[in-house]
């Protein structure tokens, strides 16, 4: 269950910020989703409350944010969404968010045609922003990789 190994990490890279402060204030966690990440955010929130027992934050810090996926043309370097291209059908559209590979198979660059593109955007999950007292932290792909990762063995 991809869900509950990345609210794991978000908790830990959460409490890795915390360390060494004086008596930090926890305000607020931003994660940012990627809309081709399939997620079932019910069992990650799950996951997090589960994980949060006896810690001195509660899950109500924590805020989702999705990032809306992004395609870069190899060949003329043009970029596009998936709300760019009303031509797809939805079942293809659904295909797209459930195997990102499957773009290759539904779109080219809408500039040059050339099927030579790469998802830029999108596919992994971020903390995008930790706030604690007055000091606002910055922590990007932390979580990105490995999930990714994973979900590419056990599914
Ligand atoms: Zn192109």
């Amino acid at each position: 269950m991809h869900e509950w190994a990345l609210a794991e990490s978000v908790v830990e890279t959460v409490k890795r910020h915390l360390e060494g402060r004086d008596s930090p204030k926890l305000r607020s966690v931003t994660l940012l989703f990627g809309e081709l990440q399939s997620i079932d955010q019910e069992i990650f929130e799950e996951g997090i409350k589960n994980l949060l027992m006896g810690e001195a934050f509660g899950s109500e810090v924590f805020h989702v944010e999705r990032e809306r996926a992004v395609f870069r043309c190899n060949r003329c370097e043009s970029q596009w969404g998936l709300e760019d291209r009303p031509d797809l059908q939805e079942d293809e559209r659904e295909a797209i968010h459930f195997v990102p590979e499957a773009a290759h198979v539904y779109m080219r660059c809408p500039s040059c045609s050339s099927p030579d593109f790469r998802v830029e955007k999108g596919r992994g999950v971020l903390v995008k922003s930790i706030v604690f007292d007055e000091n606002l932290v910055n922590e990007k792909d932390l979580v990105n990789e490995k999930l990714v990762g994973e979900k590419d063995t056990s599914e």
